[in-house]
């Protein structure tokens, strides 16, 4: 059965009784480029953005979060090791995410691959189990700008018991970061609010984005993978997107649980070219139209609080 609610149209006690008729989405929340992203707020440290979104996560029983590491970023900020220990210290395991956020598109597969083995020791010290370690999440989302390119990394990454965390619903929250933290120091409020409830409009849209792609492509709500930063404006907006995620009536489960999705069994057909989220991927792959979506408010972000 399928429900099809506009619920600006219905009262809120209406939308709450379809909601919990609805069956459950499911979702894995995790996050890229541990250490640190984005400016830095005035005020807080990295290992404090990392301490405080642990706590959020915790405090909504969140299941074992994977935080996806940049090794090479502790060689200039050594101290940054904290905020990965923080991170572990909650249950929550790390994943690879490259030594050095390299773009497939951009490197070789030789330079590519030695530097996921790069990521490694950093990875091996903090997590005592390679089941756990052993994820692998593509900077940019770019998994290859050719078919040979694109198997090449594949096979390695199979070689070498990796998996890939794929990501299905994204709404770019790094955006945010750098906005953020210049009207934190400018101390607008106003602009923060505007902010505020403009990462919860993208979330919303792309959440609702994703759902649509996954009908489409296979008739029914697949296991969610979702992609988020460490970034500061986080540490304010994540107990609103958990609310948000309640809301749309989905339960929190584990990167595993996720990927268990036969959906996400598919061997590389297509080089990715920019980047992009597995379902626009396999829509475009599939010639299939691309549902409306709104667009990110990038220029408006870039350019406020200047
Ligand atoms: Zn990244």
């Amino acid at each position: 059965m399928t429900f099809h609610l506009r619920r600006h149209h219905l009262p809120w006690c209406a939308f709450f009784f379809a909601a919990a008729l609805l069956p459950a989405q499911e979702v894995a929340l995790t996050f890229d480029d541990l250490p640190r992203t984005g400016k830095l707020p005035p005020g807080t440290t990295r290992v404090d953005i990392i301490k405080h979104i642990v706590k959020i996560l915790q405090d909504a029983h969140a299941p074992r979060v994977y935080g996806f590491v940049n090794g090479g970023k502790l060689a200039s900020a050594p101290e940054e090791l904290e905020a990965l220990k923080a991170w572990t210290a909650a249950g929550f395991p790390l994943g690879s995410h490259g030594y050095s956020h390299f773009n497939l598109a951009e490197t070789s597969v030789r330079r590519y691959t030695s530097d996921i083995t790069a990521n490694e020791p950093v990875l091996r010290s903090l997590v005592s189990d390679k089941t756990y370690w052993h994820w692998f999440r593509y900077p940019y989302l770019e998994e290859g700008d050719t078919l040979r390119k694109k198997e090449a990394v594949y096979a390695f990454l199979r070689k070498n018991h990796y998996r890939v965390a794929e990501v299905t619903l994204d709404f770019q929250d790094f955006l945010w970061n750098a906005p953020y933290a210049r009207c934190l120091a400018q101390n607008d409020t106003v602009a923060i609010d505007w902010l505020k409830s403009n990462y919860l409009i993208a979330a919303e849209d792309r959440i609702e984005f994703g759902q649509q792609m996954s009908q489409t492509l296979y008739g029914r709500d697949i296991k969610h993978i979702m992609l988020l930063h460490v970034g500061g404006f986080e540490t304010v907006m994540l107990p609103e997107l958990l609310k948000l995620l309640k809301q749309k009536n989905f339960k929190l489960i584990t990167l595993e649980d996720a990927a268990s999705d036969p959906v996400y069994k598919v061997e590389p057909q297509w080089p990715t070219r920019h980047g992009g989220d597995f379902l626009s991927l396999t829509m475009r792959y599939r010639r299939l139209e691309i549902p409306w979506h709104r667009r990110l408010p990038k220029d408006q972000l870039r350019s406020l609080c200047r």
